[in-house]
């Protein structure tokens, strides 16, 4: 019997890898399957939209990822970018880009599982804030390292 082939295995089949809450816990996510990367942004844009230094991607396959409770609304940051965020309390969601088809990234600590996912690089550099100090020893990229031409 291979029916079950395309979900996870494990004792738990079929229950969430991952699961995510804002902080008025209106907006929830269920997430079944394993991310892609898990990044860290130091964008302008990113900056801008979390208030903080940087912000901190995982990268899951759109289909994979599930809101329950209430639907985030959606701020278009800027031409093919859709950031996603709570109408109650404001926290940011996810980050949507045409760069990315069929991806959706979740701010690291709206997952239950912030502190098990394990960041592999940082993005746009050339804007990180001249006070934060990281000895991760992680790749660091100026832009985006996937960016084309
Ligand atoms: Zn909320
Ligand atoms: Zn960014």
């Amino acid at each position: 019997m291979n029916e079950v082939r395309s979900k996870p295995s494990g004792p738990n089949l079929g229950a969430p890898n991952y699961s995510g809450h804002c902080l008025c816990g209106a907006v929830k996510v269920e997430v079944i399957d394993e991310p892609k990367w898990v990044s860290h942004c130091h964008c302008p844009s990113c900056q801008k939209a979390t208030s903080a230094a940087f912000a901190t991607y995982v990268g899951f396959a759109a289909a994979a990822v599930h809101f329950t409770g209430i639907e985030p609304k959606v701020f278009k940051s800027s031409p093919g970018v859709t950031r996603r965020f709570c109408g109650e309390c404001g926290s940011p969601v996810s980050f949507e880009g045409e760069a990315w088809p069929r991806e959706i990234h979740l701010h690291a600590s709206f997952l239950d599982q912030a502190k098990d996912i394990m960041p592999e690089g940082h993005t746009f550099v050339k804007n990180q804030l001249p006070w934060v100090k990281l000895d991760d020893a992680l790749p660091r990229s100026e832009t985006f390292p996937r960016d084309k031409g």
